[in-house]
This record gives structure tokens, sequence and C-alpha cells, in this order.
């Protein structure tokens, strides 16, 4: 063989994880209740921030969450992003809305996406509901919901944002 020919600099070798996650106590609690189409967190006994999805407990004093708490499925922008480059495999086509979702009873943000707007009309401390998919679809995951859309309710100041339960919140799952 000659030493002459091209010289090998890499080779393509894709290489797929196939990961099984043990979601936890707290999370298994979780998704068992957004299989019902009911958005659960857990109350901090300390500092009573509710946290959703549930960890388990509080990051901020490390106590144990065990009080379950139902949430709205409506929720105020904290933060977003558009997102314009696309990602391989992903079936959501660019530009779409990526935010940082705080629930109606909820003080802690989860991320999701925002769908039925102008996205540059998007602001934070904007209102949004969740758009679930038909029941029947309904599994042990967060994309029971297909995303969340603007509703007609005044903007919630960013200072607010997270800090008090909001009006129409239902209230916890213990009432
Ligand atoms: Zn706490």
């Amino acid at each position: 063989m000659s030493e002459e020919q091209d010289v090998i600099t890499g080779i393509e070798a894709p290489v797929y994880l196939k990961y099984n996650f043990t979601a936890g106590a707290a999370a298994a609690r979780f998704l068992h209740q957004i299989k019902k189409g009911v958005l659960t967190g857990q109350r901090c006994p300390s500092c009573q921030q509710v946290y959703i999805p549930p960890r388990g407990s509080c990051a901020a004093c490390g106590c144990p969450t065990e009080e379950e708490v139902e949430v709205a499925d409506k929720a105020t922008i904290q933060s977003f992003t558009i997102v314009t480059i696309p990602i391989p495999n992903n079936p959501i086509q660019p530009p779409y809305i990526i935010a940082n979702l705080v629930a109606d009873g909820a003080n802690i943000s989860f991320l999701h996406l925002i769908s039925e707007c102008v996205n540059e009309d998007v602001h934070i401390g904007q209102r949004v509901q969740a758009l679930w998919k038909p029941e029947e679809e309904w599994d042990y995951a967060m994309d029971n919901i297909r995303y969340f859309r603007p509703i007609d309710e005044p903007d919630v100041p960013v200072e607010m944002i997270g800090k008090l339960p909001v009006t129409g919140w239902e209230g916890s799952a213990d009432d």
C-alpha cells in the first residue's frame, strides 16, 4: 500500500445512549398526577415555597417537602427565549418560544413552550394557560401539555412573579 493515500483525520461514528430514568418518589407522584391532568407541586414546611415539578426537598432550606399542593394550569412568563436555530431531530421548527413559567400557586418556574402568539409580542409578566393534549393521549409526562398560550389577563408585575398566589388560583390539593 502506498503511503501517499489521503490522510484520514476522522470518521463519523454516531453513538446513541438509551437512558432509563428513575423518577424518584417526589417526581413519581407528580407524574401520576399529571397523567390525570393535574399539576401537583410540593410546599416547603419552612419557607412555604411551592416547587413544581417537586424534587422532594427545598433547594433553599434543605427540608423535605411532603405537603402536596395542586397548582393551576395558568402561569406567568418569568423569562423566555425565541429559538431560531433548528435542533436536529426536534419536530418543532423554529422560530419558537421556550419560557420559564411560574404556575399560579407555585413559586418556582418550569420550562415549557409558548405558542398561538406573535413571538415578538411575548413578554415577561404575560399570562398564559396550558393547552392540553386530548385526554386519551395523557401519559406520565409533562408534554401532556402541548404548549401554553397567552390569555386575556393583566400582566403580573415583574417583582410579583412567583411571590404570591395570583387571582384564579384554585387552592391546595388538601382543601
Ligand atoms: Zn424552604
